[in-house]
């Protein structure tokens, strides 16, 4: 079967003349194997985001999608690949529209990729809340009466209420305090396991790769250093970039 998305020999240069971001990068995401990236500042961590969510197109290389590359103009194309890959920030609080209702941000999705309104976009969105924990009266809500930890979860609600098959987080608890970091790592693991999802984790927190990804990918300055099963990777780094952020963990439990 073909990876659910892939990265095939990429390379992607942001101005012409600049170093390349991304330079002959391949990598895949399988179905079930939760997969993270690591690196340090600038390594091209949030350019692999990028291009696994088909927000920009590589300058070289192909991406492609269950097999099929991933053409970015092509509408029809892309709206399914939208619904199947979806994607969780850092900073919950930037990621909230302060001034929508938390039923009409975590309805978004459904909305623009057309797939459900009115009343069944209520159910479906009820249902996303409590499956992250939050009660779903929070629907009439807005942002600024949540803590951290509760946006990132309606984050979380948004990003899965389609069903998506692959979950793409950037730093999802790096701007949370640590009790409540714990509580959403579990959840992420725990809404991948129990609906199929595949983890792609962006992060230069190696205890919260250790926790959720199978297959670690180590960035360092736009190519790819090491790559292996996590335990591996963290266990025995052989890359000295690797050794460098395998020494520098802060650990999960402070
Ligand atoms: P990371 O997420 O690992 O910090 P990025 O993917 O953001 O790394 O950046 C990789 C490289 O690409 C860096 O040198 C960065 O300065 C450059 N870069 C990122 N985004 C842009 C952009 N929009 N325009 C020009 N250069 C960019």
């Amino acid at each position: 079967m073909s990876p659910l998305i892939e990265l095939d020999d990429v390379t992607l240069r942001y101005g012409r003349r600049d170093a390349p971001a991304l330079d002959g990068v391949s990598l895949a995401v399988e179905r079930g194997r939760p997969l993270a990236v690591v690196g340090e500042s600038g390594a091209g961590k949030s350019t692999i985001l990028r291009l696994l969510l088909g927000l920009e197109a590589p300058t070289s290389g192909e991406v492609r999608a269950e097999g099929r590359p991933l053409v970015l103009r092509d509408r029809r194309l892309m709206r399914g690949f939208r619904r199947r890959v979806q994607c969780v920030f850092q900073d919950p609080y930037a990621s909230l529209d302060p001034s929508r209702r938390i039923g009409a941000i975590v309805a978004e999705p459904l909305r623009s990729l057309g797939l459900a309104r009115g009343a069944e976009a209520d159910a479906r969105v009820a249902d996303a809340l409590e499956r992250v924990g939050i009660p779903r009266d929070a629907a009439a809500r807005f942002p600024h009466e949540f803590s951290g930890g509760q946006r990132q979860r309606i984050a979380i609600a948004r990003a899965v209420v389609c069903r998506p098959d692959v979950l793409l987080a950037d730093e999802p608890v790096s701007a949370l305090d640590v009790t409540t970091r714990v509580a959403i790592v579990g959840l992420l693991a725990e809404l991948a396991r129990d609906e199929g999802m595949t983890l792609v984790m962006v992060s230069h927190d190696l205890a919260v790769v250790a926790e959720l990804c199978d297959e670690t990918v180590v960035l360092d300055r736009g190519r790819i250093v090491e790559r292996g099963a996590t335990s591996d990777v963290l266990g025995a780094p052989r890359d000295p970039v690797a050794r460098r952020l395998v020494e520098a963990v802060p650990r999960l439990d402070g």
